[in-house]
């Protein structure tokens, strides 16, 4: 069976680079890939615009994309979008024997330690892990190589053949965007087109978005 495939993010704003990942690990699994919007991101600062335009932004994005699709849950919850809940839920509503996997990049993947629960997450999903610019993905930081030991999977169709526990890495052509170097530069007034979607910088233009450092106008 193939892996229900789970990409989150706080996605502020959905850009090129996150695209890039999507349809990668769709296009290497074949098998549809979740966008999962954050809610109220645990581990960093207050994102730059609200959950509600972040997700209409990534619909946007993903719009007539085939295999790529939004998945609201961690709006739909109160409080902090901790990935264990959301994982927990998938969990339930595929039944214990389904494939399931967390995508993320390799920056993320590294601090994942700092995730809340974090060692249930190989319980509940595999995990795949991106390449991205800058972020080394050989020599795992302890207690990330200890719990990962021997379960690194060598080819995509390893994680059809169980529910979860797996980790598998996926090299794709580096795309240096970054949401971060984005707001910047939308704060800054500074050219920001190439890193975005045509529709989500319509978008932004439009609800005036990003224009301040400390996040702009939000919905
Ligand atoms: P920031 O620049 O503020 O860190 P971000 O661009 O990483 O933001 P997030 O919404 O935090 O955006 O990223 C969601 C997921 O996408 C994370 O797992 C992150 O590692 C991954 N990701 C984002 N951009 C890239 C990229 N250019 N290449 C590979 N993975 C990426």
């Amino acid at each position: 069976m193939k892996p229900v495939l789970a990409f989150g993010g706080t996605f502020d704003p959905v850009h090129v680079g996150h695209l890039a990942v999507a349809r990668a690990v769709r296009d290497a699994f074949g098998a549809e890939v979740r966008m999962l919007p954050a809610a109220d991101p645990p581990h960093r600062p207050a994102p730059g615009a609200g959950a509600e335009a972040r997700a209409e932004m990534l619909a946007l994005a993903i719009a007539g994309e085939p295999g790529l699709r939004l998945d609201r849950r961690e709006l739909r919850r109160a409080g902090p979008s901790w990935t264990v809940d959301s994982l927990a839920e998938l969990r339930a509503e595929l039944g214990p024997q389904a494939p399931l996997a967390w995508v993320l990049g390799a920056d993320a993947f590294r601090g994942l330690p700092t995730w809340h629960q974090w060692a249930r997450l190989p319980e509940l999903a595999h995990l795949v892990v991106v390449s991205r610019p800058d972020h080394d993905l050989d020599g795992l930081p302890e207690p990330l190589a200890t719990v990962l030991s021997g379960r690194r999977a060598n080819r995509p169709e390893a994680l059809e053949t169980r529910p979860a526990g797996l980790w598998y890495c996926l090299r794709i052509p580096p795309h240096p965007a970054s949401a971060s170097e984005l707001r910047r530069r939308l704060a800054e007034g500074q050219p920001a087109d190439d890193w975005l979607p045509a529709p989500v910088s319509a978008y932004i233009a439009a609800h005036g978005l990003y224009r301040t450092r400390s996040g702009g106008a939000g919905v």
